[in-house]
């Protein structure tokens, strides 16, 4: 909470608008409206969505906000229709094309173009660190699997990437950190390389 607060106050934001979501690695996204604004400073009880992975909003002054370690979160900024959208993208809301239909839902609710949407990949799992089992690379393309000695790395920001690519939104208005959060834990949060013992990275965007 005071971390949070610390944010507020940086950004000039009020800490009754941040919205928060339980995440399960779904394929779940949320319409946030002013019914989830100001419900007081209990934000965990008041302001966490359940169940969802993806929050949305053209409510001006509502933060949406979301948690990761290692798992990738993406920034959606629609600057023509005035709408936000952020997302929990590990690999299995990414199996499950979380990025598309939370772009197809800013479509549905605010009239978006995936043609004007500005998308940023933030810190997490770098295909350097991320390694993954056979069950789970069997579930991705060739063109994601990396072998490394005797393991599979799976290279899921370049996936989001495809993603975000196919559902129409320009590659030159995406951009992708480097930044690996596992061989960076010194300065991020990483499940992994932290075992669990850590916290998590915040990432959050609103419309000011
Ligand atoms: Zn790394």
């Amino acid at each position: 909470m005071h971390n949070r607060q610390l944010i507020a106050s940086a950004i000039g934001c009020d800490l009754k608008n941040f919205v928060f979501c339980r995440q399960i690695h779904s394929d779940g996204v949320y319409k946030v409206t002013e019914n989830d604004l100001g419900r007081g400073a209990d934000f965990l009880q008041h302001n966490t969505i359940q169940d969802v992975d993806a929050l949305i909003t053209n409510v001006p002054k509502a933060i949406l906000c979301i948690k990761t370690a290692d798992c990738l979160p993406v920034f959606i900024y629609a600057p023509t229709h005035r709408a936000v959208g952020i997302i929990h993208a590990g690999w299995r809301g990414t199996i499950r094309n979380i990025v598309k239909k939370t772009i197809c839902q800013m479509g549905v609710h605010y009239g978006v173009r995936a043609e004007e949407l500005l998308a940023v990949v933030g810190v997490g799992c770098g295909v350097c660190c991320y390694e993954v089992g056979e069950k789970v690379a069997e579930q991705f393309d060739n063109n994601y699997i990396y072998p490394y000695g005797n393991s599979l790395h799976l290279d899921l920001k370049c996936a989001i990437k495809d993603q975000l690519i196919s559902t129409g939104v320009r590659s030159s208005n995406i951009h992708i950190s480097t930044t690996c959060s596992i061989c960076n834990s010194e300065d991020y949060f990483s499940s992994r390389a932290q075992k669990g013992a850590g916290g998590y990275g915040l990432a959050a965007i609103g419309l000011l």
